[in-house]
């Protein structure tokens, strides 16, 4: 394991990463679009590669779950004939 500051980027290892505060959109894969407010990430100042700590995937995944509440149930129950 390397221990890497986690403030440096890893894409472009010159700029650091930021929080910032996005709407973050997510395509749903039957086509919806379903968009979470004020979620932090970490972006990178210099190349703008975006980090989503466990927090925000949680937040986005939970958002997901109450606007579109069919969506996961739909998922999980949808088998392929045959
Ligand atoms: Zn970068």
């Amino acid at each position: 394991m390397n221990s890497i500051r986690s403030s440096q980027c890893f894409e472009c290892e010159t700029g650091t990463y930021k929080e910032v505060s996005v709407n973050y959109y997510s395509q749903l894969s039957d086509g919806r679009g379903c968009v979470t407010k004020n979620v932090t990430i970490s972006r990178c100042d210099s190349c703008g590669a975006e980090i989503f700590d466990s927090k925000a995937s949680q937040l986005i995944e939970n958002n997901i779950k109450r606007l579109f509440p069919d969506y996961y149930e739909c998922s999980r129950t949808k088998r392929t004939e045959g």
